[in-house]
């Protein structure tokens, strides 16, 4: 029987997830699945559905439970799926996290993983970050672009999104622990939550990781 890797990652934004999801899910040979991306995509693809999504998510607000259960109930039954996934955006609620249960029931999800990284640490990675505005690269407060504003790769203007800015980033941080503190309760209820520390160097947190879910 093949062995389950039904996996779900949390993590604060600039915590390392999007990172540690890719390599985990290639060295495991699961999908990662991001439920962000796959509902960017529907917005990108111009249907009526991605219409629908897209109006709701320019709005800062969550797709609705149902629509979403209808979108994970599809990718989770397709083949690639079939022997584990790594899930990445969902569940966002308790109320996903049970549609979540009964749909991988009896076995459920194996381990959530809480990529934990401190506040003050991951605003610091992130009010550090300055972005070409012509061809999107990305510089830290220090390099050299970064500090004359003029992008190495094509001379283009590099700023600090307005993303970015210190209260931008301490208002969405506060929105996703108040988001997420119900989910992390609902899987260690459960027995099923590991906290892994995010802060270490990126090799370091894969090989930490990977421990814990063969632990
Ligand atoms: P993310 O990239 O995970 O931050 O997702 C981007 C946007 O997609 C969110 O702000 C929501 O509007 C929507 N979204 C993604 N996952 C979910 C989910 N599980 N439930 C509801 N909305 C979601």
């Amino acid at each position: 029987m093949p062995r389950r890797t039904r996996l779900i990652i949390f993590g604060r934004q600039g915590a390392g997830k999007g990172t540690q999801s890719k390599r985990l899910a290639a060295t495991l040979g699961i999908p990662h699945i991001s439920t962000g991306d796959m509902l960017r995509a529907a917005a990108s693809s111009g249907s009526e559905f991605g219409q629908q999504v897209k109006l709701i998510m320019d709005r800062g607000e969550l797709v609705s439970d149902e629509v979403m259960e209808g979108v994970v109930r599809e990718r989770l039954a397709q083949p690639d799926a079939a022997g584990g996934f790594l899930l990445d955006g969902y569940p966002r609620t308790p109320a996903q996290a049970d549609f979540l249960q009964g749909l991988t029931a009896p076995d459920g999800i194996d381990l959530a993983i809480d990529l934990d990284v401190a506040e003050e640490i991951v605003i610091g990675r992130i009010t550090r970050r300055r972005v070409c505005e012509s061809c999107g690269t990305i510089y830290t407060v220090g390099d050299e672009s970064a500090e004359t504003g003029v992008c190495a790769r094509d001379g283009g203007k590099v700023v600090q999104r307005a993303d970015d800015s210190e209260e931008a980033v301490r208002r969405r941080l506060a929105d996703y622990d108040r988001q997420t503190a119900p989910l992390m309760a609902w899987f260690a209820d459960r027995d099923r939550l590991a906290i892994v520390d995010g802060s270490g160097p990126a090799d370091e947190v894969s090989a930490t990781l990977f421990k814990v879910i063969n632990a």
